[in-house]
């Protein structure tokens, strides 16, 4: 008789609501984001690191495998608590060395975004730490923020360079994204953001920096696979249109998948960067009409990302609802980086949602989860609690998972299974 403590097999018992967001492995829209597969009493068996079985515990116990062989099966008491797909944060920028801080006080005294880069704050200041700091270093402070994020109920995580901006320090910071990846049991999805801003080095020769990235950095990150997208900051400040269209199609070239940060402050014209099928559009704070319905149509997912607004102190956030209503496929995310958005926290975000987006705790969570892996093209093997699917849980000390977004900055994430281990937090029973 095998030790349970080593079983392949767990079962996750007594659970008081469990949200299996099963369906189509396809992006929610409209109405069907609200459709999150709640199951009360529910049960859920895990074996290789796969989801086996989820549903109402009272038929799940009827399994006449799990009836023989119950005893080989470890089992994680939930005593009532409410399980969920763990949270995919599908937009970070983990690898940067300090944190903000004269930014943050700028920023109270009355400065913007703007002002502050062009005092020689912002990400600039981010980029002079990055390339002072070691890929030992810089892979510690990836691991913490995973693991921060971990804690709170995220299992895959998105996490771009972007603050080294040479061809070694991006190189640099995409090598501390995966050594910190395999200390950590999710699974981390790496982006090259070298576009994410023109280096002051460059500064009035930002073509020469474009063709830099398309021509040494996206060639060398690609043949080191050591990214699977491509992602270019599209705005005032950043890239142009033209530019950032001929880095996706750099990309695309040389096989990776693309995405972009587009309309946090200036609309974008989306029609000619869907050309190069990005798996998402991000920010999207003031995206135009004729693009909504463009968006409806295709497989492009739009990553809103609140915790931005909120720690820039706007009134205004992305009009979810309006996307949403459209048919437009939508996902959620921190955005954690030191300058915009310094939060591990998806529970954060499901609470902005709720509160400034007037999403519902329904439509927030299948955001997370379904149209997060959605966004990160995993929606094959991520996003729901299904047969099949990677064993991948959240288990958050509330009777009802609306409660998930309505306590706020208060973590109530206790356990986390992740490939069908148990990982976490342990606080809950186990036999
Ligand atoms: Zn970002």
């Amino acid at each position: 008789m095998p030790n349970s403590t080593q079983s392949p097999y767990l079962l996750l018992a007594n659970i008081g609501q469990l949200l299996t967001l099963r369906g189509e492995a396809a992006p929610r829209r409209g109405r069907d984001l609200q459709d999150i597969g709640l199951v009360e009493n529910a049960a859920v068996l895990c074996g290789g690191g796969k989801i086996l079985a989820a549903g109402p515990q009272r038929e799940l116990l009827r399994d006449p495998w799990l009836r023989t062989n119950r005893r080989k099966v470890r089992e994680l008491d939930c005593q009532q608590r409410v399980v969920i797909p763990g949270l995919i944060d599908c937009h970070t920028h983990p690898v940067f060395a300090e944190p903000r801080l004269v930014d943050f006080e700028k920023r109270i005294g009355g400065a913007d975004y703007e002002e502050i880069a062009a005092a020689g704050g912002g990400i600039r200041s981010s980029v002079a730490a990055v390339r002072r700091s070691s890929r030992g270093e810089l892979s510690k402070k990836v691991l913490a923020a995973l693991n921060a994020m971990l804690e709170q109920g995220t299992s895959v995580v998105e996490a771009k360079s972007g603050y080294g901006l040479t061809l070694e320090d991006e190189v640099k910071s995409l090598e501390a994204i995966r050594d910190a990846a395999r200390q950590w049991p999710g699974e981390v999805v790496p982006t090259l953001l070298a576009a994410h801003v023109v280096p002051q080095e460059y500064a009035g020769k930002a073509d020469d920096y474009v063709k830099k990235v398309c021509d040494e950095m996206i060639p060398q990150v690609a043949k080191k696979k050591l990214a699977k997208y491509v992602d270019v900051f599209c705005d005032r400040g950043a890239f142009t249109q033209e530019q950032s269209e001929r880095i996706l199609a750099a990309a695309r070239k040389h096989g990776l998948g693309t995405r972009a940060h587009v309309c946090q402050f200036t609309a974008a014209k989306l029609a000619p960067l869907l050309e190069y099928q990005p798996a998402s559009f991000d920010h999207m704070d003031c995206v135009q009409p004729e693009d909504v319905s463009l968006l409806a149509r295709g497989e492009t997912v739009a990553v809103l990302l609140p915790g931005t607004n909120y720690f820039l102190g706007h009134t205004g956030f992305p009009d979810a609802r309006r996307l949403i209503d459209a048919g437009v496929p939508l996902a959620l995310a921190t955005d954690y980086n030191p300058g915009t958005s310094p939060t591990p926290s998806m529970p954060f975000v499901l609470s902005l949602a709720c509160t400034h987006m007037k999403m519902t705790p329904a439509e927030a969570i299948a955001a997370a989860t379904i149209n997060a892996a959605c966004a990160l093209r995993l929606q094959q093997r991520k996003g729901s609690l299904e047969a099949g699917k990677d064993a991948d849980m959240a288990v958050f000390d509330v009777k009802d998972y609306r409660e998930i977004a309505y306590w706020f900055a208060w973590d109530r994430c206790v356990e986390m299974v992740v490939a069908g281990r148990v990982v976490g937090l342990g606080t809950l029973g186990e036999r």
